[in-house]
């Protein structure tokens, strides 16, 4: 079966759509850098390349996010392990690759961003069963309605295992119903936070306004 096929429609993995998202995930990863959400070499970020079997670019392991390039990029497979594509030398993906891959798989996002943000992590421990948020206006920007309707950001327990972690997903994940829209992120508790979007830039827009809705519960309701 050749790449085309594989993909499944998706398009066929190559070294340019490799490249490409590597340059996309390298200027991402640079904005949240900037922002403190990626200290040191922590956070990482994934766009799907290919469903069928599923393929993801996802960063490499142990770089300083704000000095990513196009080159800085590991393709994956379902489970997150490395996968020889497009002739690409192997690097070691990110340790949370199989977490991106899962909530890929789930959501059918085209981008996954996880970083070590400070509302998330201080939510994740003041709420570990969940984030309940409700009556804001930011919440349009998650896909919500400003009033009336109340939504939770789930929250799972830290883990190193990310078979573990994406069962733990899995449970909690809220998807789409009929009436309202899916909740596009999880708090990993004393960890960090995992968003994502049909894009690059719908996850962070997703990232950033749920990390603001956070900040806000965390000043109103402390
Ligand atoms: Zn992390």
């Amino acid at each position: 079966m050749n790449d085309t096929a594989r993909a499944g429609g998706d398009g066929a993995v190559t070294s340019e759509s490799v490249l490409s998202a590597g340059a996309a995930l390298a200027t991402e990863s640079a904005r949240f850098a900037a922002r403190g959400w990626m200290p040191g070499t922590a956070g990482n970020l994934s766009m799907t390349l290919a469903r069928n079997p599923l393929r993801l670019a996802v960063t490499a392991s142990g770089l300083d996010k704000g000095e990513l390039s196009a080159t800085d990029v590991v393709v994956v497979d379902g489970v997150g392990d490395w996968v020889a594509e497009a002739g690409l030398p192997f690097r070691q993906p990110s340790a949370e690759a199989g977490l991106h891959a899962r909530i890929a798989a789930v959501t059918g996002a085209g981008a996954v961003i996880h970083v070590h943000a400070l509302a998330a992590v201080r939510a994740g421990y003041q709420w570990p069963h969940g984030v309940e948020l409700h009556d804001l206006e930011m919440l349009k920007g998650i896909g919500h309605s400003a009033h009336h309707e109340r939504v939770t950001i789930p929250v799972v327990r830290n883990h190193q295992d990310m078979a573990i972690l994406g069962d733990d997903f899995d449970r909690v994940y809220l998807p789409a119903t009929e009436s309202t829209a899916e909740v596009p992120a999880l708090i990993v508790a004393d960890h960090g936070i995992y968003a994502w979007g049909r894009d690059l830039r719908q996850a962070r827009w997703h990232l950033e306004l749920t990390e603001a809705l956070l900040q806000i519960a965390l000043a109103t309701r402390a």
